[in-house]
Protein backbone atom coordinates (compact mmCIF):
# COMPACT_ATOMS: atom_id res chain seq x y z
CA UNK A 1 0.00 0.00 0.00
CA UNK A 2 1.61 3.56 -0.88
CA UNK A 3 1.93 5.83 1.99
CA UNK A 4 1.01 9.34 1.34
CA UNK A 5 1.22 12.15 4.06
CA UNK A 6 -1.35 15.11 3.68
CA UNK A 7 -0.25 18.43 5.60
CA UNK A 8 -3.29 20.80 6.44
CA UNK A 9 -5.45 17.56 6.71
CA UNK A 10 -8.20 19.13 8.86
CA UNK A 11 -8.62 21.94 6.47
CA UNK A 12 -10.96 21.93 3.37
CA UNK A 13 -8.74 21.25 0.35
CA UNK A 14 -6.68 18.64 2.92
CA UNK A 15 -9.91 16.99 3.73
CA UNK A 16 -11.07 16.29 0.46
CA UNK A 17 -7.79 15.23 -0.73
CA UNK A 18 -7.31 12.48 2.17
CA UNK A 19 -10.59 11.03 1.03
CA UNK A 20 -9.66 10.84 -2.33
CA UNK A 21 -6.87 8.85 -1.77
CA UNK A 22 -8.18 6.95 0.92
CA UNK A 23 -10.86 5.71 -2.02
CA UNK A 24 -7.65 5.34 -4.36
CA UNK A 25 -6.38 2.41 -1.57
CA UNK A 26 -3.17 4.66 -0.29
CA UNK A 27 -2.27 4.67 3.58
CA UNK A 28 -2.72 8.29 4.10
CA UNK A 29 -1.28 10.29 7.26
CA UNK A 30 -3.12 13.66 7.75
CA UNK A 31 -0.73 16.27 9.30
CA UNK A 32 -2.53 19.42 11.06
CA UNK A 33 -2.30 21.99 14.32
CA UNK A 34 -5.89 22.87 13.76
CA UNK A 35 -4.82 26.47 13.44
CA UNK A 36 -7.78 27.23 10.66
CA UNK A 37 -9.06 23.89 10.42
CA UNK A 38 -11.18 21.34 12.18
CA UNK A 39 -11.07 17.51 12.91
CA UNK A 40 -14.40 17.60 12.34
CA UNK A 41 -13.84 17.66 8.34
CA UNK A 42 -11.58 14.42 8.87
CA UNK A 43 -13.36 12.41 11.83
CA UNK A 44 -15.54 10.33 9.28
CA UNK A 45 -11.92 8.77 8.37
CA UNK A 46 -10.19 7.97 12.17
CA UNK A 47 -11.78 5.20 12.80
CA UNK A 48 -10.06 3.33 9.42
CA UNK A 49 -7.15 1.10 9.44
CA UNK A 50 -5.27 3.01 6.71
CA UNK A 51 -5.90 6.71 8.57
CA UNK A 52 -3.55 8.23 10.84
CA UNK A 53 -3.45 11.46 12.14
CA UNK A 54 -0.73 13.64 13.84
CA UNK A 55 -1.93 16.76 15.60
CA UNK A 56 1.77 19.21 14.80
CA UNK A 57 2.85 22.36 13.52
CA UNK A 58 4.92 21.86 10.58
CA UNK A 59 6.79 24.97 10.76
CA UNK A 60 8.31 22.88 13.37
CA UNK A 61 10.61 20.06 13.16
CA UNK A 62 8.74 17.09 11.02
CA UNK A 63 9.22 13.45 11.80
CA UNK A 64 7.15 10.94 10.54
CA UNK A 65 7.88 7.01 11.34
CA UNK A 66 7.91 4.51 8.17
CA UNK A 67 8.47 4.83 4.28
CA UNK A 68 6.11 7.60 2.90
CA UNK A 69 6.10 7.21 -1.02
CA UNK A 70 4.07 11.06 -1.29
CA UNK A 71 4.16 14.17 0.58
CA UNK A 72 1.38 17.24 0.07
CA UNK A 73 2.28 20.46 1.40
CA UNK A 74 -1.26 21.72 2.03
CA UNK A 75 -0.78 23.79 5.58
CA UNK A 76 -1.13 27.57 5.30
CA UNK A 77 -3.52 29.91 6.33
CA UNK A 78 -5.90 30.24 2.90
CA UNK A 79 -8.21 33.45 3.45
CA UNK A 80 -7.44 36.87 3.06
CA UNK A 81 -8.99 37.26 6.63
CA UNK A 82 -6.98 34.25 8.32
CA UNK A 83 -3.51 34.99 6.44
CA UNK A 84 -4.17 39.06 7.61
CA UNK A 85 -4.78 37.82 11.52
CA UNK A 86 -1.67 35.57 11.17
CA UNK A 87 1.17 37.01 8.96
CA UNK A 88 4.01 35.29 10.44
CA UNK A 89 2.42 32.19 10.94
CA UNK A 90 2.09 32.29 7.40
CA UNK A 91 5.45 33.27 6.61
CA UNK A 92 6.61 30.27 8.55
CA UNK A 93 4.32 27.34 7.17
CA UNK A 94 5.60 28.35 3.73
CA UNK A 95 9.25 28.96 4.05
CA UNK A 96 10.35 27.15 7.60
CA UNK A 97 7.56 24.27 6.67
CA UNK A 98 8.08 23.59 2.96
CA UNK A 99 11.25 23.00 4.36
CA UNK A 100 11.40 20.72 6.86
CA UNK A 101 8.82 18.88 4.52
CA UNK A 102 11.17 19.01 1.92
CA UNK A 103 13.64 17.92 3.82
CA UNK A 104 11.40 14.93 4.77
CA UNK A 105 11.19 14.20 1.38
CA UNK A 106 14.40 13.73 0.59
CA UNK A 107 15.14 11.42 3.54
CA UNK A 108 11.90 9.55 2.36
CA UNK A 109 12.71 9.41 -1.59
CA UNK A 110 9.12 10.99 -1.72
CA UNK A 111 7.61 12.49 -4.57
CA UNK A 112 6.89 16.13 -3.10
CA UNK A 113 4.12 18.25 -4.34
CA UNK A 114 3.42 21.62 -2.99
CA UNK A 115 -0.30 23.97 -3.12
CA UNK A 116 0.84 27.06 -4.72
CA UNK A 117 -2.04 29.70 -5.68
CA UNK A 118 -3.10 32.32 -8.47
CA UNK A 119 -1.96 34.46 -5.73
CA UNK A 120 1.43 34.27 -6.93
CA UNK A 121 0.13 36.19 -9.99
CA UNK A 122 -0.65 38.65 -7.82
CA UNK A 123 -2.69 41.61 -9.68
CA UNK A 124 -2.30 40.40 -13.09
CA UNK A 125 -1.44 42.52 -16.05
CA UNK A 126 -1.89 39.52 -18.42
CA UNK A 127 -5.48 37.80 -18.54
CA UNK A 128 -6.13 35.03 -18.56
CA UNK A 129 -2.54 33.87 -16.73
CA UNK A 130 -0.55 31.65 -18.00
CA UNK A 131 1.89 29.70 -15.97
CA UNK A 132 4.33 31.68 -17.68
CA UNK A 133 3.82 34.50 -16.57
CA UNK A 134 5.56 35.84 -13.87
CA UNK A 135 2.86 37.77 -11.97
CA UNK A 136 2.63 41.19 -10.33
CA UNK A 137 2.88 41.08 -6.37
CA UNK A 138 3.21 43.65 -4.02
CA UNK A 139 5.95 41.94 -1.51
CA UNK A 140 5.11 44.68 1.37
CA UNK A 141 1.61 44.97 1.00
CA UNK A 142 -1.02 43.14 3.32
CA UNK A 143 -1.22 40.54 0.66
CA UNK A 144 2.44 40.16 0.31
CA UNK A 145 2.74 37.50 3.23
CA UNK A 146 0.86 35.10 1.72
CA UNK A 147 1.71 35.62 -1.91
CA UNK A 148 5.56 35.93 -1.05
CA UNK A 149 5.70 32.68 1.02
CA UNK A 150 4.23 31.04 -2.15
CA UNK A 151 6.58 32.40 -4.08
CA UNK A 152 8.97 31.17 -2.16
CA UNK A 153 7.56 27.66 -1.79
CA UNK A 154 7.90 27.43 -5.52
CA UNK A 155 11.62 28.40 -5.54
CA UNK A 156 12.54 26.33 -2.88
CA UNK A 157 10.90 23.13 -4.40
CA UNK A 158 12.59 23.98 -7.50
CA UNK A 159 15.74 24.15 -5.70
CA UNK A 160 15.25 20.94 -4.18
CA UNK A 161 13.78 19.51 -7.94
CA UNK A 162 17.19 20.72 -9.62
CA UNK A 163 19.73 20.63 -7.13
CA UNK A 164 18.86 17.57 -5.04
CA UNK A 165 17.14 15.89 -8.19
CA UNK A 166 13.97 15.69 -5.97
CA UNK A 167 10.42 14.79 -7.75
CA UNK A 168 8.75 17.43 -7.17
CA UNK A 169 5.20 18.51 -8.42
CA UNK A 170 3.71 22.53 -8.19
CA UNK A 171 -0.20 23.07 -8.39
CA UNK A 172 -1.42 26.84 -8.80
CA UNK A 173 -4.69 26.86 -7.85
CA UNK A 174 -7.66 29.63 -8.39
CA UNK A 175 -10.72 29.78 -6.28
CA UNK A 176 -12.02 26.56 -5.06
CA UNK A 177 -15.28 26.38 -2.98
CA UNK A 178 -16.95 23.11 -1.62
CA UNK A 179 -18.81 21.21 1.53
CA UNK A 180 -16.29 22.12 4.46
CA UNK A 181 -15.42 25.87 3.96
CA UNK A 182 -15.70 27.36 7.24
CA UNK A 183 -18.65 29.85 7.59
CA UNK A 184 -16.86 32.53 8.49
CA UNK A 185 -13.47 32.71 6.75
CA UNK A 186 -14.64 35.60 4.93
CA UNK A 187 -14.20 34.14 1.50
CA UNK A 188 -16.28 35.61 -1.05
CA UNK A 189 -18.89 32.02 -0.58
CA UNK A 190 -18.99 31.20 2.87
CA UNK A 191 -19.52 34.56 3.46
CA UNK A 192 -21.99 35.50 0.25
CA UNK A 193 -24.19 32.28 1.56
CA UNK A 194 -23.96 32.53 5.17
CA UNK A 195 -25.17 36.35 5.12
CA UNK A 196 -28.00 34.90 2.64
CA UNK A 197 -29.00 32.46 4.97
CA UNK A 198 -29.13 34.68 7.62
CA UNK A 199 -30.80 37.02 6.23
CA UNK A 200 -28.12 39.55 6.18
CA UNK A 201 -26.89 41.87 3.83
CA UNK A 202 -24.60 40.49 1.40
CA UNK A 203 -21.04 42.37 1.61
CA UNK A 204 -19.66 43.61 -1.84
CA UNK A 205 -16.33 44.69 -1.74
CA UNK A 206 -15.46 47.94 -4.07
CA UNK A 207 -18.27 47.96 -6.75
CA UNK A 208 -18.26 44.14 -7.70
CA UNK A 209 -16.83 44.71 -10.88
CA UNK A 210 -13.63 42.38 -9.84
CA UNK A 211 -13.91 38.78 -11.79
CA UNK A 212 -12.73 35.72 -9.57
CA UNK A 213 -13.18 31.64 -11.65
CA UNK A 214 -15.01 29.31 -9.05
CA UNK A 215 -13.91 25.63 -9.17
CA UNK A 216 -15.48 23.01 -7.51
CA UNK A 217 -13.77 21.00 -4.81
CA UNK A 218 -14.43 17.57 -6.62
CA UNK A 219 -12.71 18.74 -9.94
CA UNK A 220 -9.60 20.45 -8.16
CA UNK A 221 -9.00 17.03 -6.08
CA UNK A 222 -8.76 15.11 -9.45
CA UNK A 223 -6.52 17.95 -11.26
CA UNK A 224 -4.02 17.59 -8.10
CA UNK A 225 -4.21 13.54 -8.23
CA UNK A 226 -3.54 13.60 -11.91
CA UNK A 227 -0.54 15.99 -11.29
CA UNK A 228 0.79 14.11 -8.93
CA UNK A 229 0.83 11.10 -10.64
CA UNK A 230 2.43 12.75 -13.49
CA UNK A 231 5.96 13.65 -14.68
CA UNK A 232 5.43 17.13 -14.57
CA UNK A 233 7.59 19.27 -12.38
CA UNK A 234 6.72 22.84 -13.94
CA UNK A 235 3.94 24.58 -12.72
CA UNK A 236 0.54 23.82 -13.31
CA UNK A 237 -2.75 26.10 -13.39
CA UNK A 238 -5.67 24.12 -11.52
CA UNK A 239 -8.85 25.95 -11.88
CA UNK A 240 -12.78 26.51 -13.31
CA UNK A 241 -12.30 28.96 -16.16
CA UNK A 242 -15.67 30.47 -16.15
CA UNK A 243 -15.04 34.04 -15.03
CA UNK A 244 -17.75 36.08 -12.98
CA UNK A 245 -17.50 39.34 -11.46
CA UNK A 246 -18.27 39.67 -7.57
CA UNK A 247 -21.23 41.28 -8.05
CA UNK A 248 -23.08 38.76 -10.28
CA UNK A 249 -21.52 36.05 -8.06
CA UNK A 250 -23.64 37.94 -5.33
CA UNK A 251 -26.76 37.56 -7.35
CA UNK A 252 -26.28 34.29 -8.38
CA UNK A 253 -25.96 33.34 -4.07
CA UNK A 254 -28.69 35.39 -3.71
CA UNK A 255 -31.29 33.71 -6.26
CA UNK A 256 -30.06 30.19 -5.36
CA UNK A 257 -30.85 30.99 -1.33
CA UNK A 258 -34.36 32.53 -2.20
CA UNK A 259 -33.63 35.13 0.25
CA UNK A 260 -34.09 38.49 -1.55
CA UNK A 261 -31.06 40.06 0.47
CA UNK A 262 -29.95 43.29 -0.61
CA UNK A 263 -26.20 43.88 -1.55
CA UNK A 264 -24.07 46.08 0.87
CA UNK A 265 -21.07 47.53 -1.10
CA UNK A 266 -17.89 48.11 1.50
CA UNK A 267 -14.41 49.01 0.72
CA UNK A 268 -11.85 47.16 -1.55
CA UNK A 269 -9.33 45.34 0.75
CA UNK A 270 -5.74 46.88 -0.54
CA UNK A 271 -4.07 45.08 -3.17
CA UNK A 272 -7.40 42.87 -4.49
CA UNK A 273 -6.73 41.63 -7.42
CA UNK A 274 -8.79 43.40 -10.70
CA UNK A 275 -9.23 40.13 -12.33
CA UNK A 276 -8.31 36.38 -12.45
CA UNK A 277 -9.02 33.55 -15.07
CA UNK A 278 -6.57 30.37 -15.30
CA UNK A 279 -5.49 29.43 -18.59
CA UNK A 280 -5.49 25.45 -18.43
CA UNK A 281 -4.21 24.59 -21.67
CA UNK A 282 -1.36 22.59 -20.16
CA UNK A 283 -3.24 21.13 -17.10
CA UNK A 284 -5.56 19.46 -20.61
CA UNK A 285 -2.74 18.95 -22.38
CA UNK A 286 -0.41 16.89 -19.88
CA UNK A 287 -3.12 15.83 -17.44
CA UNK A 288 -6.03 15.43 -19.83
CA UNK A 289 -7.96 17.47 -17.36
CA UNK A 290 -10.67 20.07 -17.51
CA UNK A 291 -13.39 20.63 -14.68
CA UNK A 292 -16.76 18.90 -15.21
CA UNK A 293 -19.27 20.39 -12.67
CA UNK A 294 -21.22 23.44 -13.34
CA UNK A 295 -20.97 26.58 -10.88
CA UNK A 296 -24.71 26.47 -10.68
CA UNK A 297 -24.37 22.29 -9.74
CA UNK A 298 -21.30 23.05 -7.66
CA UNK A 299 -23.41 25.72 -5.34
CA UNK A 300 -26.12 23.83 -5.26
CA UNK A 301 -24.22 21.60 -3.19
CA UNK A 302 -22.56 23.79 -1.24
CA UNK A 303 -25.67 25.44 -0.08
CA UNK A 304 -26.52 22.29 1.28
CA UNK A 305 -23.36 21.83 3.56
CA UNK A 306 -24.19 25.46 4.40
CA UNK A 307 -27.38 24.83 5.43
CA UNK A 308 -26.82 22.34 7.58
CA UNK A 309 -24.47 23.48 9.13
CA UNK A 310 -26.58 26.49 10.06
CA UNK A 311 -29.28 24.94 10.52
CA UNK A 312 -32.14 25.91 8.09
CA UNK A 313 -34.34 25.27 5.50
CA UNK A 314 -34.23 27.17 1.98
CA UNK A 315 -38.26 28.17 0.73
CA UNK A 316 -39.11 25.62 -2.53
P1 LIG B 1 -7.82 25.77 5.17
O1 LIG B 1 -7.54 26.93 6.09
O2 LIG B 1 -9.18 25.17 5.21
O3 LIG B 1 -6.77 24.61 5.43
C1 LIG B 1 -5.45 24.84 5.79
C2 LIG B 1 -5.08 23.83 6.88
O4 LIG B 1 -3.70 24.01 7.23
C3 LIG B 1 -5.89 24.04 8.18
O5 LIG B 1 -6.45 22.81 8.59
C4 LIG B 1 -4.85 24.55 9.18
O6 LIG B 1 -5.16 24.19 10.51
C5 LIG B 1 -3.58 23.90 8.65
N1 LIG B 1 -2.35 24.61 9.06
C6 LIG B 1 -2.06 25.92 8.95
N2 LIG B 1 -0.83 26.17 9.42
C7 LIG B 1 -0.31 24.97 9.82
C8 LIG B 1 0.92 24.56 10.38
N3 LIG B 1 1.90 25.44 10.64
N4 LIG B 1 1.11 23.24 10.65
C9 LIG B 1 0.14 22.33 10.41
N5 LIG B 1 -1.06 22.66 9.87
C10 LIG B 1 -1.28 23.96 9.59
O7 LIG B 1 -7.46 26.27 3.70
P2 LIG B 1 -7.69 25.54 2.29
O8 LIG B 1 -8.59 26.39 1.49
O9 LIG B 1 -8.01 24.12 2.49
O10 LIG B 1 -6.23 25.67 1.64
C11 LIG B 1 -5.32 24.59 1.68
C12 LIG B 1 -4.09 24.93 0.87
O11 LIG B 1 -4.44 25.21 -0.48
C13 LIG B 1 -3.34 26.16 1.39
O12 LIG B 1 -1.96 25.93 1.28
C14 LIG B 1 -3.77 27.25 0.44
O13 LIG B 1 -2.79 28.24 0.33
C15 LIG B 1 -3.96 26.48 -0.86
N6 LIG B 1 -4.90 27.16 -1.77
C16 LIG B 1 -6.24 27.12 -1.54
C17 LIG B 1 -7.10 27.78 -2.41
C18 LIG B 1 -8.60 27.74 -2.25
O14 LIG B 1 -9.31 28.31 -3.08
N7 LIG B 1 -9.14 27.07 -1.25
C19 LIG B 1 -6.58 28.49 -3.51
C20 LIG B 1 -5.20 28.51 -3.68
C21 LIG B 1 -4.37 27.82 -2.82
N1 LIG C 1 -15.28 39.64 -1.45
C1 LIG C 1 -16.42 40.41 -1.27
N2 LIG C 1 -17.13 40.26 -0.12
C2 LIG C 1 -16.78 39.40 0.87
C3 LIG C 1 -15.63 38.60 0.68
C4 LIG C 1 -14.90 38.74 -0.49
O1 LIG C 1 -16.79 41.21 -2.15
O2 LIG C 1 -17.48 39.35 1.90
C5 LIG C 1 -14.51 39.82 -2.68
C6 LIG C 1 -13.01 40.06 -2.47
O3 LIG C 1 -12.73 41.43 -2.29
C7 LIG C 1 -12.43 39.51 -3.76
C8 LIG C 1 -13.40 38.37 -4.15
O4 LIG C 1 -14.60 38.60 -3.42
O5 LIG C 1 -12.49 40.50 -4.77
C9 LIG C 1 -12.87 36.99 -3.78
O6 LIG C 1 -12.46 37.04 -2.44
P1 LIG C 1 -11.93 35.75 -1.67
O7 LIG C 1 -11.53 36.20 -0.31
O8 LIG C 1 -12.94 34.67 -1.76
O9 LIG C 1 -10.68 35.27 -2.51
P2 LIG C 1 -9.39 35.99 -3.15
O10 LIG C 1 -9.49 37.49 -3.02
O11 LIG C 1 -8.26 35.44 -2.38
O12 LIG C 1 -9.44 35.59 -4.56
Amino acid sequence: MKRVLITGAAGFLGSHLCDRFIKEGYHVIGMDNLLTGSKDNIEHLFALENFEFYHHDVSKFVHVPGELDYILHFASPASPIDYLKMPIQTLKVGSLGCHNLLGLAKEKNARFLIASTSEVYGDPNVHPQTEEYWGNVNPVGPRGVYDEAKRFQEAITMAYHTFHGLETRIVRIFNTYGPRMRLDDGRALPAFMSQALKGEDITVFGDGSQTRSFCYVDDLVDGIYRLLLSEHAQPVNIGNPSEITIKEFAEEVVALTKTGSKISYQDLPKDDPKQRRPDISKAKEILDWEPKVDRKDGLAITLQYFMEKLGVEVKS
